[in-house]
This record gives structure tokens, C-alpha cells and sequence, in this order.
């Protein structure tokens, strides 16, 4: 990590920002003692890492840009899991990632064939990359099924949805994480020390943007039954988590207003994008933005001394933070397959994921109050939302 005098790392940041890397060894001797099993052969093999020992198995449910262009590249990289399997209802899809990836027959799987995953030991976490609207199903019948999960976000277009995932996972003794990859990512990690450790004092105002010109090559996403709603819920989620893991605190209300419709014809069902606005206890605000129609990627705390941001903030590269002291020159890293490996090491150590249902809970109750804001023209309470927060840790 290139890292200027101010941006010196102690030796804890350090373990903290190395992620799982630093958790490897250990992690994969707890396999066993964790119900894991481990290979005879002490040949490396790609389902093995160099000492022989097995790594979890991920089965992709839907194979679509995100999974294709994102989540299969980084499990190429990850040291604690592989690619084991997939899901997927187009059988051109399955044979073209079958020969790609090297996944055995009995491991790929359709929509109507999907429950039969449970007799499949090799595949350990199922990751659901479905439309919002199906999260809820899968993430349910893969826990039926004795498997981890991973869901992307939003966790689901509903708080109850959300409520019944974290039931069947808790009533099958699996663990749930939502794929908020942020989490795992330095510039953003550097935001919630930060604003959390108030290196700036205190954190006064943030401001959380992030729109993008969406076409039509996913056409659920504007059809609200599969998304849930429109670039809220999609990427405006993003400025939700931002703005709470920078100020370190959950808002006690929210206020919101829809932008005005300009393509009739795309925005039917969901909102084009939506300004708002997050009040926290002591009086400090994040002024939030979201748009499908236009182009915005900052995370930018005001605070009682000086300033932090990053521009890009929310992007898979390429991410660039600035503060009023100079510029955080941090390395960008492949944040997925942090993501990914962080949620392995708390299945193999037994630990609780720090983006747990539960926060996915949290944001979506959050999204709920914001559109409750945005159609009465009222503020909206949010003391009732599920209390989870990712502390800054340098433990
Ligand atoms: P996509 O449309 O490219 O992929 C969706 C997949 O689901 C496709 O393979 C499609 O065939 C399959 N599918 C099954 N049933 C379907 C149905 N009834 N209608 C439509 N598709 C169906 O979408 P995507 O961009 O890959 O997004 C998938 C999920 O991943 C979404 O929940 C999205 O929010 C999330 N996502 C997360 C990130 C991130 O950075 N964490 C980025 C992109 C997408």
C-alpha cells in the first residue's frame, strides 16, 4: 500500500487494511476443527491452496453482468474459496462457464434443479446475484439447503423479505452476508477511520452522491416487482452506507424528494433518481443524491477541522481520496475478492461478518422511510431500524 507521511500505517491499521490475507494460515487450519473437510493429496490443485488444504466452495446463482464481469474474475484470486459452481436457467451459459472455469457437470445447476445443491458437499457458500426481487427465495432455499450465503444488494425489496432471510439462516445455522464489498475497501475503510476516530473532529456534513446513465441491457431493473425500485435501491444504497459507516452513527430521520421524470417512457414504475437527506442525533446532516440519469461518484465529510473525500467513491477501481490535509495516495485493490475471503475466514474461524442481514435489514427499513419521505413530503422517523453498525476496528 503507497501511503504519504500522513497517511503512515501502524502495524493494527495495517492488519486491518491486509484484510483476510493476514487471516489465511490461521483460517485454513480451523477448516477441520469447523466441519470442514480437507484433501488427501498434498498436490496443489485448483481446489486446494499451496498447502494442500481444501478451500470453500462458492456456487454463483445467475450469471449475469455482475457475476461475469466481477464476482468469477475475483474468485480467481481468492485464497480461501473458489468458483465450485453455478446456477443458471441458460444452458449456452452453463457450457461456456463450464469450459471457462473448469466446473464439473455435477455442479452446475438450473432454477428447477437448484435444491439438489444441498447434496452437494463441494459447494460450501451459495452467492446470489439474482434481480433484487428473487434474493429473497434463493437466499431462503439455499439455506434450506445447509449452505452459507452471500446476497447481493439490496438485500431485498421489502423489510419483511429481509426479516424471513435472517430467519431461515438462523433456523438453518448458516451464516448471511450482504455483498456490500465497500466494507473491504481501503479508500472507504480510510473514510470510516476518519470519520469515526473524529481524526478531523467532528464530522458536521457529508455529502453522498452516486448516479449513472442506466441503459437498458438490464431491463428488470426498471420494472419494480424484480428491483424493488429504481437507482435508490440500486446505487443510492451505496450513499446510504457511506454517509451511516463515515459518521459512524445510524440517522434518527430522513427527508427525501424525487427529481423530476425527463424519459416517460423508461421511468414507469421506478423513480429517475431522488435527492435525500439523513439527520443524525447531534444535529449534523448527509445530503444524498441517486440518479439513473445522471453522473455522480463522491463520499465527502465537512468536519469541525478540515475535510476528507473520495472521487470516485464507489466504483470497482480507480477510487481516489483527497483531504484538507492532502491527498490519502491509497491502493486500489480487487475488493470482491476481499469481500469474498472475509466472509470464507468467518465461516472457517467462526466469527460474525461485519456486513451481516442485518445491516442489509437496516437499509432496506432505511429505503422504506426514504420513499415513505419522498411520497408524503413529510420527515420520516428511522429510530426503529435495525441498530447494526460497522464499527472502525484497528483490533
Ligand atoms: P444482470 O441482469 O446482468 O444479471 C441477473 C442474472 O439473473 C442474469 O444472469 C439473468 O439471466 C438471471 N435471471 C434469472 N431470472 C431472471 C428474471 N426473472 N429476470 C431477469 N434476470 C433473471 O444483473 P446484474 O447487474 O448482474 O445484477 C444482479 C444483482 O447483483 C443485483 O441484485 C444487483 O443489485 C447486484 N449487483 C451488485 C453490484 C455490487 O457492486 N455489489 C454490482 C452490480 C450488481
Amino acid at each position: 500500500m503507497k501511503k504519504n507521511a500522513l497517511y503512515e500505517l501502524n502495524r493494527r491499521d495495517f492488519i486491518h487494511y491486509a484484510g483476510t490475507s493476514a487471516l489465511v494460515l490461521p483460517a485454513l487450519s480451523m477448516l477441520s476443527a469447523c466441519g470442514g473437510t480437507t484433501t488427501q493429496s498434498a498436490e496443489k490443485t485448483e481446489a486446494s491452496d499451496a498447502s494442500g488444504e481444501r478451500k470453500l466452495g462458492i456456487a454463483l446463482v445467475g450469471l449475469g453482468k455482475y457475476s461475469e464481469g466481477q464476482l468469477a474474475p475475483a474468485l480467481e484470486e481468492t485464497k480461501l474459496c473458489r468458483l465450485a459452481g453455478i446456477v443458471t436457467g441458460t444452458p449456452e451459459k452453463a457450457e461456456k462457464w463450464k469450459k471457462k472455469y473448469n466446473i464439473p457437470e455435477q455442479n452446475i445447476y438450473n432454477y428447477q434443479t437448484f435444491d439438489q445443491i444441498a447434496d452437494n458437499p463441494e459447494i460450501d457458500i451459495v452467492y446470489v446475484v439474482l434481480p433484487n426481487g428473487m434474493h429473497a427465495e434463493y437466499t431462503i432455499r439455499a439455506a434450506q439447503a445447509g449452505k452459507h450465503i452471500i446476497c447481493e444488494k439490496p438485500m431485498a425489496i421489502t423489510s419483511a423479505d429481509c426479516q424471513k432471510m435472517i430467519d431461515a439462516c438462523n433456523k438453518a445455522g448458516k451464516k448471511l452476508s450482504i455483498g456490500y464489498r465497500l466494507h473491504f475497501e481501503p479508500h472507504n475503510l480510510e473514510m470510516m477511520r476518519l470519520g469515526q476516530q473524529v481524526e478531523f473532529g467532528k464530522v458536521e456534513k457529508l455529502i453522498a452522491q452516486n448516479g449513472q446513465k442506466e441503459g437498458n441491457d438490464t431491463p428488470w431493473r426498471f420494472d419494480k416487482e424484480l428491483s424493488g425500485g429504481g437507482p435508490l435501491p440500486d446505487v443510492g444504497i451505496y450513499c446510504l452506507q457511506g454517509a451511516i459507516y463515515t459518521k459512524g452513527q445510524l440517522p434518527v430521520s430522513v427527508t427525501a424528494q424525487y427529481h423530476p421524470i425527463t424519459d416517460k417512457e423508461k421511468f414507469k414504475e421506478v423513480e429517475e433518481g431522488m435527492d435525500f437527506q439523513l439527520q443524525f442525533e447531534d444535529g449534523s446532516v448527509a445530503d444524498c443524491k441517486t440518479s439513473y440519469t445522471e453522473k455522480y461518484n463522491l463520499l465527502r465529510a465537512e468536519a469541525a477541522n478540515g475535510w476528507f473525500e473520495l472521487q470516485p467513491a464507489y466504483q470497482y477501481g480507480g477510487l481516489e481520496g483527497q483531504t484538507s490535509r492532502g491527498e490519502m495516495n491509497i491502493e486500489n485493490v480487487n475488493q470482491q475478492a476481499r469481500q469474498i475471503d472475509a466472509f470464507a475466514d468467518c465461516i472457517l474461524n467462526n466469527k460474525p461478518t461485519t456486513v451481516p442481514g442485518e445491516m442489509g435489514l437496516r437499509d432496506v427499513q432505511l429505503i422504506e422511510a426514504i420513499y415513505q419521505a419522498a411520497d408524503t413530503g413529510q420527515k420520516i422517523s428511522t429510530t426503529n431500524v435495525q441498530k447494526v453498525l460497522d464499527h472502525y476496528s484497528t483490533a
